[in-house]
């Protein structure tokens, strides 16, 4: 890391304690940064570093609900506006077990630079609360969800912060959260929160948008050596809307998706992926990833969590859409061992500072998740250019914009990955652009 960057990592440390998601996420950007700073002290002066890691609000509230059996329960929510220089807080929300402060700002921060990235008029925010709603009712989901904007609402709004989905927030819960905003504040603001239902403001492609945009992305860079899906062996982590639609986008451009998983464990299936049996599991009865092996039959198999690792199975390209930290040092490893080409991240930093580090040791073509999984994000801004001027666009305009706006994130990684001399580097490129994009439009709207 470059030397004026080392004091501002350790005040950074200083002020966060224990949150080491996030710090694992700004030592990411700042050990690209160095070649920045020494073109550019200026923004060093500006202290543009210190300020673009302290989020400018955030907001953590009480989340009281009464469950199917009549008792109240408390979770806490977040919502973390990290970084509105280039436009209204935007980023999902996320409900799992695991959420805390550190993990919304890792995400929240992350957010900044893949907004940059899309080029859109977006800014970087996170949210969620450390809710569960595994194995919850509709009824408690929804009641959860109305908790949770009774708050959120004072917060948000089109011009302001807009939310959307992530890990455990889906069509279901954006819909409760968008009926409970409408009830309270009265008004049918279409653009507050982004991912909703299709006869209601949302947008074709949205579902599909970052799964896809994965897959574009990793088409992007095997491009770059004359190759392409066809014939590909693909392994595939995760099972829910990132995985399944980079599963389908895979399989329609001629590879075999061999894997996919859940928090139970992850199936192997060397005949590939059907996954019409892996929504129906997944998707329809929310079930586990064990029942596609029993109804699949074949040579499909299971393994349980702990047991053995998915990024043991050998692959060509690997797809990791699952959750922070899930391709560990070990996995780069075995996954380099066996010959993998290209790894493009669908989810948020789901490898690991080792693993990232094997992967460009042994020159394997490596995308970032701020560049490859900004497809969701981006088309959540298509929806909102679509809510604002009240139209609707058709499926084939929009993934049209889709697959442009990937292709442009590609190019410009790789330019500015050749600008600052790391040719091939999509780390350095992505960090690097989608930082100078936000710290130019902070230096010009003064100290805030
Ligand atoms: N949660 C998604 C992400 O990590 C999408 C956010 C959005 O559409 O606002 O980028």
């Amino acid at each position: 890391m470059h030397e004026k960057l080392q004091p501002v990592r350790e005040a950074v440390i200083a002020r966060n304690p224990g949150e080491k998601e996030f710090i694992q996420a700004v030592d990411e950007v700042f050990g690209s940064l160095g070649p920045v700073v020494a073109r550019r002290p200026e923004l060093l002066d500006a202290a543009i570093l210190e300020r673009i890691c302290e989020p400018e609000r955030q907001i953590i509230f009480r989340v009281p609900w009464v469950d199917d059996q009549g008792r109240t329960q408390i979770n806490r929510g977040f919502r973390v506006e990290f970084n509105s220089a280039l436009g209204p807080y935007k980023g999902g929300l996320r409900f799992h077990p695991s959420v805390y402060l550190g993990i919304v700002k890792f995400l929240g921060f992350e957010q900044i630079f893949k907004n940059s990235l899309t080029g859109m008029p977006i800014g970087g925010g996170k949210g969620g609360a450390d809710f569960n709603p595994s194995g919850r009712s509709d009824g408690e989901v929804m009641r959860f969800c109305q908790s949770f904007m009774t708050e959120l609402y004072r917060h948000i709004g089109e011009y302001t912060d807009v939310p959307a989905g992530d890990i455990g927030v889906g069509g279901r819960e954006i819909g409760y959260l968008f009926g409970q905003y409408k009830r309270i504040t009265n008004r049918y603001e279409s653009g507050v929160l982004t991912g909703k239902g299709l006869s209601w403001g949302g947008s074709l492609v949205r579902t599909e948008a970052t799964g896809y945009g994965t897959v574009e992305f990793a088409r992007q860079m095997l491009k770059t050596k004359g190759d392409d899906f066809d014939g590909k062996t693909v392994s595939v982590s995760g099972s829910g809307n990132v995985a399944i639609y980079a599963i389908q986008l895979a399989q329609s451009l001629g590879a075999k998706v061999v894997t996919a998983s859940d928090s139970s464990g992850f199936v192997h299936d060397p005949d590939g992926i059907d996954l019409d049996i892996l929504r129906e599991v997944k998707e329809v009865e929310r079930g586990r990833i064990n029942d596609y092996v029993q109804r699949r039959g074949g040579q499909a198999r299971f393994t349980e969590v702990g047991k053995a690792s998915l990024w043991e199975v050998p692959t060509q390209v690997a797809l990791p859409c699952a959750t922070q930290n899930e391709l560990n040092g070990a996995d780069a490893r075995k996954l380099v061992e066996n010959g993998v080409l290209a790894v493009a991240e669908g989810a948020n930093m789901p490898t690991t500072t080792e693993g990232v580090h094997i992967f460009q040791e042994a020159d394997v073509l490596f995308a970032p998740g701020k560049a490859a999984n900004a497809g969701g994000v981006a088309t959540s801004a298509l929806e909102m250019q679509q809510n604002a001027s009240r139209d609707s666009w058709t499926f084939d305009y929009t993934s049209t914009r889709l697959t442009e706006i990937m292709k442009g994130i590609h190019d410009t990684c790789a330019a500015h990955a050749d600008e600052y001399g790391q040719p091939g580097n999509y780390v350095a490129g992505a960090n690097i652009a989608g930082f100078i994009k936000v710290a130019d439009a902070m230096l010009a709207q003064g100290v805030i």
